[in-house]
């Protein structure tokens, strides 16, 4: 038994087994979390399948009322979800906060969206019109980095498009997708959302369904490599937002002291644990010096700690597998550059990190070529800044990217360079529920968010009129 329940069919039930949820500050257990088996996955799956008739048939602004009301819930909630959010994601109070109050604002956003019909053609010979229509069950697969916004990126348009969906979070950070379930059972008709959490061992098995249309997946580049080849065989639709190896580019007319604080918050916050967190930052040969310092400075000044606790500013590694493979690359960058801040872990429990630079590196060491998705930054010297565009997009991976410049020309020119999904210019990581969003290469595959991510959840079809 525990206090957090499944939501299959309408109903919270407990799942088959039931595991620990581990506070990552602490290493203690928050709460026993339900476990579905892989009947449970099928029924909710089966749940979905019967709902989507029903809920895809209203017009559009039904659903947005439904939206709104989630909306309200979390807002309501908003103290409570965001506690199990530090506990068991391990971010401060603080960022775990407009996390659940930037889930409510994702799902607000969509009920501002339509699907209207569009014409195509209106001539003397025929009319055309393009309708979108809703696809039928959506699984939505999250990881364990940011549980509820990366939620808010699938099913606000998922269900404002008329689809049903089954939701299975990481199973390392289920607890505020079970609470979401709590609520969403006294606003959504039975089986329009099903939320499972499993021990890892139910992805494929709800990749594979024959039910499900398609799979909405964000992780990593190998999980979602395997995420295509399950949906292969049923053509299912895919959206995959996978790994990404961010270079931020700092041109030598950049005044160090302001601007690496920004770079700083780029890439650390989170403790780095973000898909879009600058990964590896080259710097003009002219400040490389002055901005090791100032990045230095600011590590060692960090504040880590117990997100719950006041002051915290970055919080553990989310969970063992991910502190062991950090300490990994930051053991292998001890050989390949300079640790000038952090690079040791603390004696108390929790998989704690000090945020680390790591100087007179370059690419080929795997730091600088690998996704470290934590708080190690290497920081690049380099001469020529084509050239240093050259080697950002020289990664497999393609998801964002920054360049920084007060010539605002110059920083343009070299944006349009960058081949990765999003760049941004004199800062990074700026995501918004309006704004498209998605990888080149290994980063993925689709689009989320604003009305691109929308029509993913839909489709198309053409009417095609003689008159
Ligand atoms: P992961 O790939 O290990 O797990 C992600 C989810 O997939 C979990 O819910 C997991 O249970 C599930 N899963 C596991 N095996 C599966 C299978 N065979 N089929 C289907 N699903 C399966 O990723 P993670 O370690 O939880 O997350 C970290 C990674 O996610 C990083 O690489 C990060 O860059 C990436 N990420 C990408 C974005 C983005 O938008 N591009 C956002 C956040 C995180």
């Amino acid at each position: 038994m525990s206090d957090f329940k499944l939501l299959i069919n309408g109903k919270l039930v407990d799942g088959a087994r039931t595991s620990n949820v581990v506070n990552p500050a602490t290493e203690e257990p928050v709460a026993a979390c339900p476990r579905a088996s892989e009947a449970q996955l099928n029924e909710a799956v089966a749940a979905a399948k019967s709902a989507f008739p029903a809920w895809s048939a209203p017009p559009l602004d039904e659903r947005k009322k439904a939206l709104n009301a989630i909306a309200d819930g979390i807002e309501a909630n908003g103290a409570e979800l965001a506690r199990h959010l530090t506990q068991e994601q391990g971010k401060p109070i603080g960022d775990a906060t407009g996390e659940v109050y930037g889930t409510a604002a994702f799902f607000r956003y969509f009920t501002m969206l339509d699907l209207p019909v569009k014409i195509i053609e209106d001539s003397e010979g025929k009319k055309v019109e393009a309708h979108r229509r809703p696809l039928g069950v959506i699984g939505a697969i999250v990881p364990w980095n940011f549980p509820m916004i990366l939620m808010a990126f699938k099913l606000p348009p998922a269900l404002l498009a008329g689809n049903t969906v089954v939701l299975k979070p990481a199973p390392t950070t289920p607890l505020t997708s079970l609470k979401l379930g709590e609520l969403i059972k006294d606003i959504l008709p039975a089986g329009v959302v099903n939320i499972v959490a499993d021990e890892n061992d139910l992805g494929a098995a709800l990749t594979a369904h024959p039910d499900v249309r398609k799979i909405s997946f964000t992780g990593s580049t190998a999980t979602g490599q395997k995420v295509m080849a399950g949906a292969a065989g049923l053509l299912k639709r895919i959206t995959l937002e996978l790994g990404g190896n961010d270079a931020g580019i700092v041109l030598g007319d950049v005044n160090p002291k302001e601007a690496a604080p920004k770079l700083f918050q780029s890439a650390f916050q989170n403790s780095g644990q973000v898909c879009i967190a600058m990964k590896r930052l080259y710097v003009h040969e002219s400040i490389y010096d002055e901005m090791c310092n100032e990045l230095a400075e600011l590590a060692n000044n960090a504040v880590i700690g117990d997100g719950l606790k006041q002051g915290t500013q970055l919080g553990p590694l989310q969970n063992k597998m991910q502190f062991d493979k950090v300490k990994e690359l930051i053991e292998d960058a001890r050989k390949t550059g300079k640790i000038i801040a952090g690079g040791d872990t603390p004696e108390e429990k929790g998989y704690f990190i000090r945020p680390t630079i790591v100087r007179d590196i370059t690419d080929g060491s795997r730091l600088v070529d690998e996704e470290q998705f934590g708080p190690v930054l290497p920081v690049i010297k380099y001469s020529d800044a084509d050239d240093a565009v050259a080697r950002a997009n020289a990664s497999p991976y393609g998801l964002g990217g920054s360049i920084w410049s007060n010539d605002k020309d110059k920083a343009y020119e070299l944006a349009t360079k960058m081949e990765s999904g999003s760049v941004w210019i004199n800062k990074h990581a700026d995501l918004a529920p309006n704004i498209p969003f998605g990888g080149a290469r290994f980063s993925g595959l689709g689009t989320e968010l604003g009305e691109e991510g929308l029509a993913e959840f839909t489709q198309l079809k053409i009417i095609n009129m003689a008159k």
